[in-house]
Parts: structure tokens; C-alpha cells; sequence
């Protein structure tokens, strides 16, 4: 028997959101037993409530937005696998702003708040979904494919393939969510230079600089093209480094991108509203495909 878990007090992080560029404060607040996860838009009057649940999903084109009550908090898949690995219940999430501060592009610098403030055991027992036969979402389409079946606790495999030079077909495996900090949190969002102008123009990422993504380069750029995107992001000059990557940064881990994706799959498992136990293999996983099968596993388990 697992008791549901809240954190000990609260704690806050600031900065600008990825894709509305407000600039805003997000304050975890612990919360009572059987609470779950809610943001409260604290900006808004009467400081309405979003359950972070997948029926409030409303858009899943770059990050997950959910709406409730006639208010959307925008990208909250880091923010949650955040506290799935600080293996957090209950909590109240103030935020003043459309959008939770996207810091590194991953969900280390939460992990390490909710580390420092700590949580505290609740007098309730966890529930968890138990799966008890395989349930596959798959999309012909995209060719992407997410299955669970049953397992004693939840692990993750994570494949993926962009069919592109510079990012390989990798893979990403969780085991444990003990390694969850070390081995996952810390893998930063990335995107591949050529949606770098599309996101612009359709107004995304205005708080996208390129030090909070990795930023995919797929075949030689002209020296103009490169610096029409500087001047878009308001820096001097941008190159290319080693590796097809853009900005000067180097990889964490060689298989960081599969990484991060385990980690949005991670968040947006979360909006189920209970912890699963269940062996998941997700080909090809995205925030369409992670949240479609998030409602066909709820739909299994009914
Ligand atoms: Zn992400």
C-alpha cells in the first residue's frame, strides 16, 4: 500500500513561456488528499480552475494545452512529468499567465525546487490503473504507435525517427522512476531549423530563444537564410556546430531527443488523473498521439 504524497511547502519558478513569450510566475502549493493535479489562473477573475486532466485537452500542435472554465494554460507536459517524477499527488499550481516559464527547454529546474522543498506523506492510499490487457493506439498516418500492457510498475520504452541525417533513429528507456531526474529530466525540448521559420511566422515560440531548445540543422543553409533567423531571434550571428546542431551547444546525452520525448510522454500521461501500472513501447510519440492514447487507455479501463 502507497500513500498519496503532497509537497511539504510551496515554491515558485519565473521566466517566459515557449510559445506566448509572457513572462509569468507558476507557484506549486501543496494540496489536500485526492486533490490531483490543478492549475489555477490566478490572473484571471475569480481565479478559475484547469484540472489537469485529458478531457480538457484543446490543443496539442507544438506543446498540450488544456482549457477549463473558459481558460487555457498552454505547454503544461514538462510542468507535469516534473511532478510524476517528484512522485507528487496532490498540488495546486498558481500561475498569472497563459503559459508556465519553458527555463531550459526540460524539467530539471522544477525537479530540483520540488527536491529542495520536499513532500510529506498523505493520510490516503494512492490508486492506481491497473492495465489488464494490451491496449495499442496507433496512427496510420504518422506510423506512430503506443502500446501498454501489463506490468507491475510503469516503465517506458521510447523509439523515435525524424528520417533525418542529423538525428538517428534513438531510443530512450525508463525503468525506474528513481533515475527519472538524473536520466530524463534534464533533456531539452529541440526542433529542426526548418520549422524554426513556419513557428515563427504563426506567432509559436515568441519566447523561444536558442538557448532553450535544441535547434536541428538537416542540410547546408545558405549564410543569408542563417542570418534572417539571428535577426528573428534578436542575437548577433548564429553557426552551425558539429552534429547538425545550430547553437552552440553540445548534447547531454548522445540519445538526449528520445530522451526529451519520453519526457512529454511522461507529462502528458499524467492528465489520466491516477498513476498506471503498465509496460509502455511508444514508436513515433507526440503530443496528438500521446494524449489520443491517454483517452483510448481510460476508455480500456472503464
Ligand atoms: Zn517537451
Amino acid at each position: 500500500m502507497v500513500k498519496q504524497r503532497t509537497i511539504k511547502s510551496e515554491v515558485s519558478i519565473s521566466g517566459v513561456g515557449l510559445h506566448t513569450g509572457q513572462n509569468g510566475v507558476l507557484t506549486f502549493r501543496p494540496a489536500e488528499v485526492n486533490h490531483g493535479i490543478k492549475f489555477r489562473r490566478i490572473d484571471v477573475e475569480g481565479q478559475p480552475l484547469i484540472d489537469a486532466r485529458v478531457e480538457n485537452v484543446v490543443d496539442t500542435s507544438r506543446g498540450t494545452t488544456i482549457e477549463q472554465n473558459g481558460v487555457k494554460v498552454y505547454t503544461v507536459e514538462h510542468i507535469l512529468a516534473s511532478l510524476k517524477g517528484s512522485d507528487i499527488d496532490n498540488v495546486l499550481i498558481d500561475i498569472n499567465c497563459e503559459e508556465p516559464p519553458i527555463l531550459d527547454g526540460s524539467a530539471k529546474i522544477m525537479m530540483e525546487k520540488l527536491r529542495n522543498v520536499g513532500s510529506v506523506e498523505q493520510n490516503a492510499e494512492r490508486e492506481f490503473y491497473v492495465v489488464k490487457k494490451k491496449i495499442v493506439y496507433y496512427h496510420p498516418k504518422v506510423g506512430c504507435e503506443l502500446t501498454i500492457e501489463p506490468a507491475e510498475k510503469f516503465t517506458i520504452d521510447v523509439k523515435v525517427d525524424y528520417k533525418s541525417q542529423v538525428l538517428n533513429v534513438q531510443e530512450a528507456h525508463l525503468e525506474s522512476f528513481d533515475d527519472f531526474e538524473e536520466e530524463i529530466a534534464p533533456c531539452r525540448t529541440f526542433v529542426f531549423f526548418q520549422e524554426l521559420e513556419m513557428l515563427l511566422q504563426h506567432n509559436l515560440i515568441k519566447g523561444g530563444d536558442l538557448s532553450n531548445a535544441i535547434v536541428f540543422i538537416e542540410k547546408y543553409v545558405p549564410e543569408e537564410e542563417l542570418r534572417h533567423v539571428a535577426k528573428l531571434f534578436n542575437i548577433d550571428s548564429v553557426g552551425v556546430y558539429d552534429g547538425g546542431i545550430l547553437n552552440n551547444t553540445s548534447l547531454y546525452f548522445e540519445n538526449e531527443p528520445a530522451r526529451h520525448k519520453l519526457l512529454d510522454l511522461v507529462g502528458d500521461m499524467t492528465l489520466l488523473g491516477k498513476p498506471i501500472l503498465g509496460k509502455v513501447t511508444a514508436y513515433k510519440p507526440g503530443h496528438f498521439a500521446n494524449t489520443e492514447f491517454v483517452k483510448l487507455i481510460l476508455k480500456n479501463l472503464k
